[in-house]
């Protein structure tokens, strides 16, 4: 498709087959100025023209889209940045990597207030405090109700610092990276994997970018979330999901273990008292996020897990006997010598506890995302396939090798992340309008669980199927 004056661009080959992640990188390289980055009626970020109209022959916005059919993957991204490293290993799930850890920093506010051990901070500080870089661009919590969140740039560890924690709801980098552009100096950045690779291929095209951004660090993510997300566990929290005005990602609960973190919410809308609350993971939330509602339809087509062209990759420890310790701890990969070395710093020896983790147990310690992205991914792009819907190339086959059941199963997850945003507007955000709308798609999920259970059961029963 192309638009009113036949010239492909994102709008016409991405936004239009709901590819977009809303990375906004695209936006800032447009010479022209004819896209920005604005939320959708579901609450996701997309790119939009607004009417400047393309260069003739421009195809710069299509050159940086992770969901745009480049003739660069991550594999021979991957390759270009890292292969020459030395001492770098490579694994099929990983990527590139040089070594592993697993830890927490010592400084007390980075643990306290991190997603999990505070490493990602960590390190975002001693670049800056180091002299390796002049800013670093970060996620900040923003005081705007329909924006909760955005990038911003920071020159002070205390500024980075108040970037800490995971943010499950929508960022863009369109101005981030314009500032990037027209402003000289050293530059870090942190990003969810797609935004890392589309931050690659802008380098790969942007002289500047080239010379300004030193590091590019990565988050693992399983999916992303619009903002209906944080609206219905605002809801679910008994806040009024229309006048969200905060919310803050991963609240630690000393009673808990570190998996059974909160979303904590403010909602105010002027007439009634304020409403806070705490939703934990294990109060609604984990179904929610995994039962993928409100996923953006770019993340059903991800097979990125360890953002494989960051300089270092940051995630959660869920493996024994990490997962257990409330205050959390960070697993960390690393590609780029400087940020060994930063490590491996005898200065960092205090403020860091961390230690060697096999890249054995980095890989099990996602394993879930992994089947995801490698294994599930497959169903999604043959179903989607015998729709007529157009999906990106990816590195993984479209021959779904998956019993029967576990295919029904990412089906039916994939119908509730494409239906979910439209029905939680058409109900007006109310959720037992929500759920009564949602209960077939709820009971048949629930009816093939059901039945997984049992068939695994059985299976487990008869020994003569396990040793198939
Ligand atoms: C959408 C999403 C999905 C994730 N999925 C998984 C997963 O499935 N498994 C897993 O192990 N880990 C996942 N993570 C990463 C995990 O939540 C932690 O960020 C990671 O463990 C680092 O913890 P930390 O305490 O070291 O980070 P912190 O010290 O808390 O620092 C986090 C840094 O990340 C930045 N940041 C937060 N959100 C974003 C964002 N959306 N985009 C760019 N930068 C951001 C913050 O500004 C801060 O600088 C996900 C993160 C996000 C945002
Ligand atoms: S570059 Fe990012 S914002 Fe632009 S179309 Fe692609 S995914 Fe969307
Ligand atoms: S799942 Fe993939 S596409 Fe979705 S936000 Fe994460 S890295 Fe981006």
């Amino acid at each position: 498709m192309n638009n009113i004056t036949g010239h492909k661009n994102v709008c016409t080959e991405v936004v239009a087959k709901n590819l977009c992640i809303g990375c906004g990188v695209c936006a800032s390289v447009c010479p022209r100025e004819n896209l920005k980055i604005e939320f959708n009626s579901f609450g996701e970020y997309n790119a939009l023209e607004i009417g400047n109209s393309c260069g003739e022959k421009c195809d710069l916005c299509l050159k940086v889209c992770p969901f745009y059919n480049n003739k660069d993957n991550e594999d021979t991204l991957g390759k270009k940045l890292f292969a020459e490293t030395p001492g770098i290993k490579h694994t099929p799930e990983t990527g590139y990597y040089i070594d592993s850890f697993v830890g927490y920093s010592n400084i007390k506010s980075h643990r306290e207030n991190g997603s999990s051990g505070g490493l990602a901070t960590w390190t975002l500080e001693k670049l800056l405090t180091d002299n390796l870089v002049d800013y670093v661009a970060c996620v900040s919590p923003n005081n705007d109700p329909e924006k909760l969140f955005k990038f911003k740039i920071c020159n002070t560890p205390e500024e980075v610092r108040e970037c800490s924690r995971s943010c499950y709801y929508p960022v863009e980098t369109s101005e981030v990276i314009k500032h990037i552009l027209s402003h000289d100096g050293r530059y870090a950045i942190i990003g969810l994997p797609c935004f890392c690779k589309a931050i690659r291929l802008a380098i790969q095209i942007n002289p500047k970018l080239k010379r300004r951004i030193k590091f590019v660090l990565g988050l693992v993510c399983s999916q992303l979330k619009s903002k209906f997300f944080a609206e219905y566990i605002c809801a679910l929290g008994g806040g009024d999901p229309h006048y969200l005005k905060q919310v803050t990602f991963r609240i630690k609960d000393p009673n808990r273990p570190a998996s059974d973190f909160g979303m904590k919410f403010v909602s105010e809308n002027g007439m009634n008292p304020s409403r806070e609350g705490v939703v934990f993971w294990t109060e609604g939330m984990s179904r929610i996020w995994c039962d993928r509602y409100f996923t953006p339809n770019a993340c059903n087509f991800c097979d990125d897990v360890f953002a494989e062209l960051a300089d270092a990759c940051f995630m959660d420890a869920w493996l024994s006997p990490y997962r257990n310790d409330n205050r959390g701890h960070t697993i960390m990969l690393i590609r780029n010598k400087d940020l060994l070395d930063l490590i491996e710093n005898p200065d960092s020896e205090k403020a860091l506890q961390i230690s060697h983790l096999p890249i054995e147990q980095v890989i099990r310690s996602q394993i879930s995302v992994i089947f995801e992205k490698r294994k599930a991914i497959s169903e999604r792009l043959a179903h989607c396939d015998k729709e007529g819907l157009t999906t990106p190339a990816k590195r993984v086959s479209q021959k779904s090798k998956l019993r029967y059941d576990s295919r029904l199963e990412i089906r039916s997850r994939l119908i509730i992340s494409q239906s979910s945003p439209d029905i939680w507007l058409k109900c007006g955000k109310k959720l037992k309008e929500f759920y009564r709308t949602m209960r077939l798609s709820r009971a048949t999920l629930v009816l093939i669980k059901w039945c997984r259970g049992f068939i695994k059961k059985i299976i487990s029963w008869v020994p003569i199927f396990t040793s198939r």
